[in-house]
């Protein structure tokens, strides 16, 4: 039995979410599969996002689910010179004008086609249209040059078994939807999909929870909540809204540095992030650190760009409201960054707090206490 799912250009925003619900189409691979994708989509002219080559995209796409797969992974193989073809035993990824006799219109990206037997895929193979221009880029898309990574991730998401939510009367903020926008990686709802194909994601990962050990939660809540007066009444700042609450901040910032600190890098942890948001649990670590007397976080650009992906997420995919706070958003990050900094190099919680204060007001970066 085949199906095939095909994958729109369509340039409008996406929609405002609802209720969150994925579509499964019904069959999924076996507990335990390797689901081998093998790469044979030719050379690459440069690509922007510093690929060298179409696989690299393709195993980067692989890689946004495979954080979150449970109890499968996929694994993508460079495999050129081999013929492709329909119900081989091999799941291939091709360029082609049309996907076993069905003919790609021009505005259709890419299809996948699969089979399945008793209610488990079998083979699944993704066509993408030889007839567009394609790239491997992030953010927002181009017109006429089309990114390979964010497509092969939509289609991927077809070989798991996953549907198109929008074509099921669903207004959802997803990468599974049938129309591509600026959405350029999963969402909690593409998440929750996979979650309930396979289970935890957190099950069957080897690497550690991670060995930089974070201070208890609720001694940074505190410090959140004394840099709320801080805000208000020290500095007289005016009240903003965030779509993000103090709690989900001070939650997830610490998440994120705690990835970022067992060695996984900006996206990895974002994407980890998401799945503990999402229900998946903790996900592994990326490593463990390298010995060293003093923790080095990363740049601040970065733990703003984790903030920012948060109130994305909280806004788009949680679909929350806006709720009050005087600290702005970028000061909200970069202060628990600076009181969780000094909190795991010795210092103490109100050594910490005595020292961001200094900090804000003025005195410049303080000594660790180590
Ligand atoms: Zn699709």
């Amino acid at each position: 039995m085949k199906h095939r799912l095909l994958l729109t250009i369509a340039m409008a925003a996406l929609a405002v979410p609802a209720a969150r619900s994925y579509y499964l189409n019904g069959p999924s691979w076996p507990a335990g599969s390797v689901i081998s994708m093998h790469v044979q989509l030719g050379p690459s002219p440069r690509l922007a996002d510093g690929c060298l080559d179409w696989a690299c995209s393709a195993a980067a796409a692989a890689e946004l689910w495979n954080v979150a797969l449970g109890r499968v992974r996929l694994r993508t193989v460079q495999d050129e010179g081999v013929a492709q073809g329909r119900q081989n035993g091999r799941n291939d990824m091709f360029f082609a004008s049309n996907a076993y006799g069905y003919a790609l219109e021009s505005t259709t990206l890419a299809v996948t086609t699969w089979w399945q037997r008793l209610g488990r895929i079998t083979e699944a193979d993704i066509t993408f249209n030889s007839a567009l221009q394609w790239d491997s880029y992030r953010g927002d898309i181009e017109r006429r040059l089309h990114d390979l990574r964010r497509v092969a991730a939509h289609e991927m998401g077809h070989v798991l078994g996953l549907g198109h939510p929008d074509e099921q009367g669903q207004t959802v903020h997803a990468l599974m939807n049938s129309k591509i926008g600026n959405l350029d990686t999963l969402t909690v709802d593409d998440i929750q999909g996979v979650l309930a194909l396979y289970g935890l994601s957190g099950a069957g990962v080897a690497e550690p929870i991670g060995t930089v050990a974070f201070p208890p939660r609720d001694e940074t809540f505190e410090f959140r909540a004394w840099l709320e007066t801080k805000y208000r009444d020290a500095l007289g700042r005016p009240a903003t809204l965030s779509y993000t609450d103090v709690e989900g901040s001070v939650v997830w910032v610490q998440e994120y540095l705690r990835y970022r600190l067992n060695a996984c890098g900006h996206e990895g942890a974002v994407g980890r992030v998401r799945i503990q948001i999402a229900g998946g649990g903790i996900v592994g670590a990326c490593g463990t650190p390298k010995p060293g007397s003093v923790i080095v976080f990363p740049s601040r650009d970065e733990t703003h760009a984790f903030r920012r992906a948060l109130e994305a997420i909280y806004r788009d995919d949680l679909g929350r409201a806006a709720v009050k706070t005087y600290v702005d958003a970028e000061g909200d990050v970069v202060w628990i960054q600076e009181y969780l900094r000094y909190r795991l190099n010795g210092c103490t919680h109100a050594q910490s707090v005595e020292k961001v204060g200094r900090q804000i007001d003025g005195f410049g970066v303080q000594p660790v206490c180590r």
